[in-house]
């Protein structure tokens, strides 16, 4: 019986649908662009069987597509899970990271993190259903438009989806040498407003109560919660206050990120973070923000798909290996805090994502779609 192992892998081809997607700029809060995107999959499923669905979210972020590529089937299956969007706005691509190939890195946005994966697991799945094959497990697809910012449309979407399924299958980048994810950090995001009292530097400044001043000292705290071997990292990434250089500043604000390895302290560290309070007179202090996702922990629901992952690599030649816990989420951490076997970084190799410097490796499209298909034709 013929399979995945037996199948010619294209990578021109696939570099070509890659190149199709990547062309159309899509940072999240550009609708029409992740539309567009979300239009040009669709196609890709034209002629598999494959019944594709889209889902609305809200009038500021683009649709959720849903391909359902075994509707008849509903025993618990596959869920793969890609994001449409980039960080990279519009007018990237024909300024500071335009298409390009060099040696056996591509260029472009997004084609890490991660329009790669995502046409890689599309591939795969069109082999399969090319050939005609039937896979253990249904597969369906979710294609989301704002993971970047942090999933507040598609969250709920994918916790509901997720629920039926036994294997998610995360098309993230890899990471360094072709390494999968098996456990992320947990996320925090929160915004911090000081407001004081207005006055004239030069002849009333003791009428003043300095909002920039009173968030110095709550940056300072901040900061103070870092807890390298706890897992706690914190970081103040954005400030702005104040109106003129000779006036006592009203307002300050600053958007802090907060990163941790342990579930079990979400919750602490949430509460901790909205109980923060400026100590001087006449400050006002206001915090909003929550947790945005729960770690990603490997536990032995991910040794379990990973286990098995590790053996279809080695049959297609290469060893499969697990990065260490990386810093930055994924829609992943969502589904392994339910309890659901998840794989993550199963996309492409290559670096830089988030900066104008993203390439993939064209060797990894080859094996990365072999073993997107391996896990599609054996997972069961
Ligand atoms: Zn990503």
């Amino acid at each position: 019986m013929s399979s995945f192992l037996d199948d010619r892998v294209d990578s021109d081809a696939i570099l070509d649908d890659i190149r199709g997607i990547v062309e159309i700029e899509s940072p999240s809060r550009h609708t029409a662009g992740v539309n567009r995107v979300l239009a040009a999959i669709t196609r890709f499923f034209d002629g598999t069987g494959a019944v594709c669905e889209r889902h609305p979210t809200v009038d500021t972020l683009g649709d959720i597509l849903r391909v359902r590529c075994d509707p008849s089937r509903n025993e618990p299956g596959i869920l793969v899970l890609s994001h449409m969007d980039t960080v990279h706005p519009v007018g990237t691509l024909a300024g500071k990271l335009p298409w390009r190939r060099e040696g056996d890195r591509v260029y472009g946005p997004g084609i890490y993190d991660m329009k790669g994966g995502l046409m890689l697991a599309i591939a795969a799945y069109r082999r399969i259903a090319h050939a005609g094959r039937r896979t253990p497990l249904p597969i369906t697809f979710l294609f989301t438009p704002d993971e970047e910012v942090s999933s507040p449309a598609s969250r709920s979407f994918i916790e509901r989806e997720a629920r039926g399924y036994r294997y998610v299958l995360v098309t993230e980048p890899a990471r360094d040498g072709g390494k999968i994810v098996t456990a992320r950090k947990g996320v925090g995001a929160f915004i911090v407003r000081t407001r004081g009292r207005p006055a004239h530097s030069g002849s009333s400044p003791e009428k003043g109560r300095s909002a920039i001043v009173a968030m110095a000292e709550l940056v300072l705290a901040i900061e103070g919660m870092n807890d390298a071997p706890r897992g706690i990292t914190t970081n103040v990434g954005l400030i702005n206050g104040g109106t003129a250089r000779n006036s006592v500043a009203e307002d300050c604000m600053m958007e802090v990120d907060l990163r941790f390895s342990d579930r079990a302290r979400a919750s602490e560290l949430e509460s901790k973070m909205l109980a923060l309070k400026s100590s001087r007179p006449d400050i006002e202090t206001t915090v909003t923000g929550k947790i945005t996702r729960p770690p990603f922990a490997r536990e032995r629901i991910v040794d379990l798909v990973f286990d098995q992952a590790a053996a279809i690599a080695q049959a297609i030649g290469f060893k499969l290996e697990s990065a260490p816990p990386v810093g930055g989420g994924s829609d992943g951490n969502f589904t392994v805090a339910m309890g659901i076997s998840t794989l993550d970084g199963l996309g492409v190799d290559g670096d830089g994502a988030h900066t104008n410097d993203e390439y993939l490796k064209y060797s990894s499209i080859e094996p990365r779609t072999r073993l997107m298909q391996g896990l599609m034709e054996r997972l069961q």
